[in-house]
């Protein structure tokens, strides 16, 4: 496995397959990255780049805390198979601009639901895996469905700009009481992480709910998080585009919650049965 710190991956002809993370590794991003190696299959080579991007944290946010460990997430990295690790500091990757940068507008998806709440945030995902998928320059990118918005916007980015790439998305992968594994689950007190756990049961019992259309998945989930005491910055169904929610048939539940200083977000597929609604609360 080569590492490489600065500069522009040299194309070749073999597959490329590229994962972008912000390091700190569980077996979520272990998950992309075997995804990565079986479409990649033996001929091709997967990227794994680690970079703690700060455009896509507003102020207050926990950039300067965020978990880093470069030896330890280069050990996970080889042992899944990574054939290069793009590890670039801030300079490598903003160097070169001046004050007035030419960034990524998500457009009016960008500004619901996370948008609304961290404003810049996904301006700075957008810009930044635009330039990383400039520096890479893969065949394939892999992203988890747990950041189901970003997902969303990046695969919209890639098709309205025509960038020649594939955006891929894998599952959610989540821990023994189905919590989605989350860099940011460190941060939680042994307490706030057993309420956590109201997170994905309230997924669950709004799925089980959906049967009673738009407004009883909603009241389902809330009822969950209510009983946790758990605040929501947001509680929505939308279609799987992130438009608005339809009547009927499949769509997104999506949520964030707060639980002390720390922030969780999470997601599911809910399948609409009863009354339509006008997607959010
Ligand atoms: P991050 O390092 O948090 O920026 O995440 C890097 C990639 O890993 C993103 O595409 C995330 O959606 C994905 N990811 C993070 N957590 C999970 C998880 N629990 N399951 C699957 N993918 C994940």
């Amino acid at each position: 496995m080569k590492v490489i710190r600065s500069g522009v991956l040299p194309r070749t002809d073999v597959r490329r397959v590229f994962v972008p993370t912000m390091g700190a590794l569980h077996d979520g991003h272990r998950a992309l990255i075997r995804a990565a190696r079986d479409i990649a299959g033996s001929d091709g080579e997967v990227v794994v780049s680690i970079f703690v991007n700060p455009t896509q944290f507003g102020e207050g946010e926990d950039f300067e805390n965020y978990p880093r460990d470069l030896d330890v997430d280069l050990a996970v990295c080889e042992s899944e198979g990574a054939s290069i690790v793009y590890a670039p500091g801030v300079e490598d990757v903003y160097g070169g601009r001046d004050d007035q940068p030419v960034v990524i507008d998500p457009g009016p998806l960008g500004r619901i639901l996370e948008g609304e709440h961290r404003p810049e945030h996904f301006t700075g995902v957008l810009t930044v895996v635009a330039i990383l998928l400039n520096k890479v320059s893969p065949d394939v990118a892999v992203f988890g469905e747990k950041d189901f918005q970003q997902l969303v916007l990046i695969r919209k980015m890639c098709r309205d700009l025509a960038f020649d790439v594939e955006i891929v998305g894998v599952p959610t992968v989540r821990d023994h009481d189905e919590l989605a594994l989350s860099s940011r689950n460190a941060y939680l007190e042994p307490d706030q992480r057993e309420r956590a756990g109201a997170i994905p049961r309230a997924l669950a019992h709004a799925q089980q709910a959906a049967v009673g259309g738009h407004d009883a998945t909603l009241d389902a989930a809330r009822t969950v998080l209510d009983s946790a005491g758990l605040e929501s910055d947001y509680l929505a169904i939308r279609d799987p585009d992130l438009g608005q929610a339809p009547e009927r048939g499949s769509a997104r539940l999506l949520l964030a919650v707060r639980i002390g200083g720390t922030r969780l977000i999470d997601n599911c597929v809910v399948e609409l049965v009863g009354e339509g609604g006008d997607g959010d609360e």
